[in-house]
């Protein structure tokens, strides 16, 4: 008997309303003749006020007692769900991570799972009860519960999908899938039918809010199919599955950070060990460096560096190179918060040539400036004026999309 695993986000299972409506949407999956697994967030803004209220217990809470009432949440959103199908006359189970052994490792709050144990789900399955299972939790070795991190239910029901040999991983959320670009900025974006695993881990890096890129890296391990549709209506979504080997895409998604800021080091001597130099401390600091640019200016023995940082660590990020400047020598350092970074992203890439040359024009004929550039196998950005952000979509998804296959 074909299974399959949905998981709720804490959106859509809001309220007791909404929590009786997955319960109608998961009897129609049985009723189709699936046996169902359900993963559950908890309720919306529940795991917010649980880390509020550790907080207020302690300056620096306890991980591992953290983790105890982090995990009530989930403990109470399928306990919830149970009752409600139980109510609609249907047989189910709850499970806590616990019950089934979800085992991970002991980093509270940000656990990984190693293993989970299946057997006593399947021969529940086999008698035919709905499995309704807390996502985000866990269990060590010591028998510790444990977090999987914000997020991490959508691990829970990867992991479990790719246990179980789910047909589909379905993921419930309020989004209804993902869109060529996002359609507040580009009223043309259309929705797309599938993305490949690489695909959609690159937009999630990209910012394109979806769901836990741990929980894609997992499903592309294991060769779990995801769909990514909305708790609030029947459509379809998006499946993110296999790359198709014959796929005539060039970009699918064009999508812009402006969460973005530059900064630039200037007259670096051009020495080894002085990247390290520079980078060491950011990332002691936490702070995520993404594009980096160095060019070479006067005859090799001086280079410019940029970067780009997240906007809202680049003051500290500043300071920390302030710090560092008598040591390495350097000019001096500036910092530009109003770019942003405009990309797009293609399976479609790997296998064509001059995608790049296409993007440099399009923006040429805008009359817009390039001012940094970074590729990958199947992503190409960009940084401009802030200002320009909207446009630079527009017409990116104007020319590599909506004129799809010209090129
Ligand atoms: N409830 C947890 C969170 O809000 C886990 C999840 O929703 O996936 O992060
Ligand atoms: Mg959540």
């Amino acid at each position: 008997m074909a299974l399959i695993v949905q998981k709720y986000g804490g959106t859509v299972a809001g309220s007791p309303k909404r929590i009786r409506d997955i319960a109608e949407r998961v009897i129609a999956t049985q009723e189709m003749g699936y046996q169902v697994v359900v993963v559950m967030s908890a309720m919306e803004g529940e795991t917010d006020r649980l880390l509020g209220l550790a907080k207020s217990m302690a300056g620096t809470p306890d991980g591992r007692e953290q983790d105890v009432l982090l995990s009530a949440g989930e403990q109470v959103s399928v306990a919830m769900l149970a009752l409600a199908i139980k109510g609609m006359g249907y047989k189910v189970r709850s499970w806590l991570g616990h019950q089934i052994r979800i085992l991970t490792d002991n980093d509270f709050g940000r656990a990984r799972i190693i293993q989970v144990g299946s057997e006593d789900l399947k021969r529940s399955l086999k008698r035919g009860d709905i499995a309704v299972v807390a996502g985000f939790q866990g269990i060590d070795r010591d028998g510790n519960i444990t977090t999987l991190g914000r997020g991490g239910s959508d691990t829970t029901a990867v992991a479990l999908a790719s246990a179980l040999k789910a047909e589909f991983c379905e993921i419930y959320t309020q989004v209804d899938g993902i869109y060529t670009a996002d359609p507040k900025l580009c009223p043309r974006a259309k929705k797309l039918d599938r993305v490949s695993y690489e695909e959609m881990m690159e937009m999630i890096s990209l910012g394109v809010g979806a769901m836990h890129i741990n929980a894609v890296d997992l499903a592309m391990k294991g060769n779990v199919p995801l769909h990514l549709r909305s708790g609030f209506t029947p459509w379809e979504g998006t499946k993110v599955i296999k790359e198709e080997k014959d796929s005539d895409v060039v970009v699918s998604r064009v999508t812009s950070d402006r969460n973005q800021a530059r900064i630039t080091i200037t007259r670096v001597p051009d020495k080894p060990g002085l990247a390290a130099k520079i980078f060491t401390p950011l990332v002691k600091a936490n702070i995520i460096v993404d594009m980096i640019v160095q060019t070479n200016s006067e005859k090799g023995t001086y280079t410019d560096v940029s970067f780009t940082v997240p906007k809202d660590g680049y003051e500290k990020a500043e300071s920390l190179i302030k710090e560092i400047i008598p040591k390495i020598d350097s000019g001096g350092v500036s910092c530009d918060p109003e770019i942003a970074k405009v990309s797009i992203i293609g399976r479609g890439m790997r296998t064509r040539t001059g995608i790049a040359a296409k993007m440099f024009q399009v923006l040429a004929n805008e009359g817009i400036n390039i001012e940094m550039i970074s590729t990958s196998e199947i992503t190409i950005s960009v940084v401009v004026r802030e200002k320009y952000a909207s446009k630079v979509v527009r017409v990116l998804h104007d020319a590599f999309i909506e004129k799809q296959g010209n090129l």
